[in-house]
């Protein structure tokens, strides 16, 4: 499954080949990691070297929520500095 999931692109990586490079892929990526509730089809998996797998892996893991902007379960900023998360003005 593998070996036909890279055959997709020709074993190169896609996110060198949008930005013009030719470089072989090392690995199938989990567009929606499995870990995430990614489903294991082809249509959720892309083909990626090294540098571009170690690039979404982080950004998908590793820089996570301590900055993160967002709202909460009632739709309330998350962030403190927001305007709704001040003091009433007297
Ligand atoms: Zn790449």
């Amino acid at each position: 499954m593998r070996q036909r999931r890279l055959d997709r692109t020709d074993g190169l990586c896609e996110m060198c080949d949008a930005e013009g490079l030719t470089t072989l892929a090392t690995v199938v990526d989990h567009i929606v990691p499995l870990a995430k509730g990614g489903q294991d089809v082809d249509a959720n998996t892309r083909n990626l070297c090294d540098r571009h797998h170690a690039e979404v892996t982080s950004e998908q893991f590793g820089r996570a929520a301590p900055k993160a902007k967002g709202v909460d379960r009632n739709g309330w900023p998350t962030d403190a500095s927001h305007p709704w998360n001040q003091p009433e003005p007297t």
